[in-house]
């Protein structure tokens, strides 16, 4: 497998499009595509490989659509089977994009959120990879790297940018009751969604700093008004493109040696002998 620093991990907001080739970016280029990798979970997700022209030469980013979600294979098997591949190929960071529900009722849609914290509301607790680290949740996304995704959207996103929120988790496929939703909104959420976790508690497995950006797509259930589903479809196909350059600039200028704490929250289990 092909030795990898980046990775990139598309979500809803870039679905609609074929990423990279329709961004039309001089300085990205597809190195291999239909990637698929045997996994002790099943077949991986289809991967590419793509080559980036920075700074200081030549980086490599991996890249699969919709958190590696399809039919048929369960979602705590799809994280797996994607921070497996991740893993191999030694990825230390990760950058992943998602469409959520605002329960913060200052949100509009199109409004960009990078959340600093989540709440895992699923049940789908006991997904990893093995039991070798205790993980710690401490500063659990990136701040180096959500400091430099702020900067490049705050520059460059039409909507409104967020540098700080909390990303509630559910486990879908269904959206939340209005009950629920207030529930999150009374416990400190301000956005929700289904991706986060258990990639974050993956990420810090591999080692890999982990961060994320987030646009609005609907107000949560009982939150300003109804969702409409062609706000949803209309947000979908028009912000893709705005959504999958921005994810590029920050892959192309992401400081590949930056100092952060992330792969220091992750120890050697004390549990050994159990397993
Ligand atoms: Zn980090």
């Amino acid at each position: 497998m092909h030795e990898c620093q980046l990775a990139f991990i598309g979500g809803s907001s870039t679905l609609s499009i074929n990423i990279p080739e329709d961004l039309n970016l001089p300085f990205v280029k597809v190195l291999e595509e239909n990637l698929r990798y045997e996994t002790p979970w099943g077949m991986s997700p289809e991967f590419k490989l793509i080559s980036i022209n920075a700074a200081e030469g030549e980086r490599s980013v991996l890249t699969c659509r919709m958190h590696g979600w399809r039919s048929g294979v369960s979602r705590a098997d799809a994280s797996r089977q994607v921070f497996w591949v991740l893993k191999q190929a030694g990825v230390k960071r990760v950058v992943v994009e998602g469409g959520v529900g605002a329960i913060n009722h200052l949100l509009n849609l199109r409004d960009v959120v990078i959340p600093h914290d989540y709440i895992d509301y699923s049940v789908r607790k006991d997904v990893g990879l093995d039991d070798h680290y205790l993980l710690i949740m401490r500063d659990s996304i990136c701040p180096v790297m959500s400091l430099k995704l702020t900067k490049i959207f705050e520059n460059n996103w039409e909507g409104r940018v967020f540098n700080r929120g909390v990303y509630v988790n559910t486990d879908g496929r269904h959206f939340e009751s209005p009950a629920e939703i207030n529930v999150y909104r009374m416990n400190g959420g301000d956005i929700v969604g289904q991706s986060i976790c258990p990639e974050v508690y993956l990420a810090r497995e591999i080692g890999a700093c982990y961060a994320g950006v987030y646009m609005v797509v609907n107000y949560a259930e009982g939150i300003i008004a109804p969702w409409q589903h062609e706000d949803l479809a209309d947000i979908f196909y028009n912000e893709s493109k705005a959504m999958g350059k921005l994810i590029f600039n920050f892959l192309q200028q992401i400081d590949l040696q930056s100092t952060c704490s992330c792969k220091d929250l992750r120890k050697e289990t004390l549990l050994k002998d159990i397993y």
